[in-house]
């Protein structure tokens, strides 16, 4: 099974997060995910959120350069 991670930095935050998560399984990446988003971003944990970061979900390792942030 190959690695999997969710750059925070794809996402539009006011805070400019630059925080990436990685993790082998996809379940184990989504719990700490949604942990992030809750603790740090404020968000509720709804399944409207989950579905949101399991589709940011991407296969290999963060990169170094950030990506493009969703608009
Ligand atoms: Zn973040």
């Amino acid at each position: 099974m190959g690695r999997k991670f969710i750059d925070c930095r794809a996402f539009p935050s006011v805070m400019n997060c630059t925080i990436a998560i990685s993790a082998d399984s996809e379940s184990e990446l989504l719990e700490a995910a949604v942990q992030h988003a809750v603790a740090v971003h404020g968000h509720q944990d709804t399944p409207d959120l989950r579905e949101q970061l399991r589709s940011s979900i991407r296969d290999g390792m963060p990169r170094e350069e950030a990506p493009t942030r969703a608009a």
